[in-house]
């Protein structure tokens, strides 16, 4: 045996079943997302879709998107799903890449907001207005890209505030970010607000639509009221969705759109002074599984618009039976008033020396439910989606027995843990 980091390389191989074997015991611990106790992570479009999602997925296993001359087929298929998303976006001249997750595709709205203000303002070193409320990636790639972070608060109702965001906003200023919805409580940001302010500023706004951008579209077919958060707001200049989320793809595939051709080439690089050869490249990977893509193509084609209008509407209506059954719960209530697929539960006004969010998070994890804890304020956040309607009359109900159960109880176990190091 060959023995490193705690992992073994056998000498001999092992059969195929006993590798499958290993992986399968391997997994005792994972959340069960297959049975809609997991509010986030897997989001589970039914078995039609994962059976078309595993063969595309397998048919393209081994292909690289590295080089689309060699491989044209996964250059067709990204510009299929980009030019999809652009029109139901209302983008008409946009343009934009496939990536491996939402935060490629926000790494890449970064840079190229960062490019942009570099060629068009001499801006070497720029900053980022950021809310308290849009996702860490944010920060991240201010980070690797040598940004500024301006943080603003939030408003009371958890939404963007725009006139702290205005006040912020500086001649440094390269990018403005609204979120439809933010993740934390499911509130759209006033994105026209946002959108106007930042194109004031000759800065780029961003619109992260990871969660929302398979999901607001729909819901404002199915005759929804919404505030305009896409392409039709003037002044918005790139968008990220997650085809892996809501759209119901395996994981590994985002889209990240420009308004136009001249933005998108702020994002791309290329270097040809390589003795390997030419070197284009759109996004941070360089190979890059045809896997995902493919799956994610085969996913929005299975469904098409009435595959997507009927799981959105299920989760819409998912997510507001549970609104409307936490608020009926006494000494818990939602944060906020989310608009989509998104929620955060809290405990009420007046019930904070008795009830502990986390200690209920406890009592639910003792019956299999998995929530993802948040901070400012404490709760428990769930991002609905089809895979939980059949168990959400469940839910609620031990829901309820969770919150009897702990009145009067505290867990000294505060961590909020969304994503790990491990
Ligand atoms: C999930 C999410 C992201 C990050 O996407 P990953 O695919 O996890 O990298 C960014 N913004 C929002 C609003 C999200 O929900």
């Amino acid at each position: 045996m060959f023995y490193g980091l705690g992992m073994s390389l056998p000498d001999s191989g092992l059969s195929h079943d006993e590798v499958l074997e290993r992986l399968r015991s391997l997994r005792g611990d994972d959340a069960r997302w297959q049975d809609g106790r997991t509010f986030g992570l897997v989001y589970d479009g039914g078995p039609e879709v994962h059976a078309i999602a595993e063969d595309a997925a397998a048919m393209y296993l081994h292909e690289n998107a590295l080089n689309t001359l060699a491989i044209p087929s996964l250059g067709q298929i990204q510009r299929e799903v980009v030019g999809t998303m652009a029109a139901l976006l209302h983008g008409d001249d946009a343009t934009g890449f496939m990536t491996s997750g939402g935060t490629e595709s926000i790494l890449m709205a970064v840079k190229t907001a960062r490019e942009r203000a570099r060629a068009e303002r001499g801006i070497e070193r720029g900053e980022i207005v950021l809310t308290d409320t849009a996702h860490a990636a944010f920060h991240k790639a201010a980070h690797y890209f040598g940004l500024d972070v301006v943080l603003v608060p939030c408003a009371d109702d958890y939404r963007c505030d725009v006139d702290a965001t205005a006040d912020a906003i500086t001649d440094r200023t390269v990018l403005v970010v609204g979120s439809a919805p933010q993740y934390p409580h499911g509130v759209i940001d006033p994105i026209e607000d946002l959108a106007r302010i930042g194109a004031e500023a000759s800065a780029n706004v961003h619109v992260d639509a990871c969660m929302g951008g398979f999901v607001l579209p729909f819901m404002e077919r199915l005759g929804e009221d919404l505030p305009l958060w896409d392409f039709r707001v003037p002044g918005v200049t790139t968008i990220s969705l997650d085809v892996h989320k809501l759209g119901y793809a395996p994981k590994g595939a985002s889209i990240i759109l420009h308004h136009s051709k001249a933005s998108r080439r702020f994002q791309t690089y290329t270097f040809d002074d390589w003795r390997g050869g030419f070197y284009a490249s759109p996004s941070m990977q360089g190979t890059r599984s045809g896997a995902p893509m493919a799956a994610a193509w085969a996913v929005m084609h299975r469904l098409g618009v009435e595959g997507y209008e009927q799981l959105t509407r299920t989760a819409i209506d998912t997510a507001r039976k549970i609104q409307a059954g936490v608020r009926s719960i006494d000494g818990i209530t939602i944060v906020g008033e989310p608009q989509a697929q998104i929620l955060a539960i809290q405990v009420d006004d007046g019930w904070e020396a008795r009830l502990d969010i986390f200690a209920v998070s406890e009592a639910l994890a003792r019956r299999g439910w998995y929530l993802d804890r948040q901070s400012n304020p404490d709760a428990l956040h769930a991002t609905v989606s089809n895979g939980n309607a059949p168990v959400v009359d469940e839910f609620l109900t031990e829901l309820a027995d969770a919150v009897a159960e702990t009145i009067g109880t505290a867990t000294d176990d505060r961590d909020t843990a969304y994503a790990t190091v491990d």
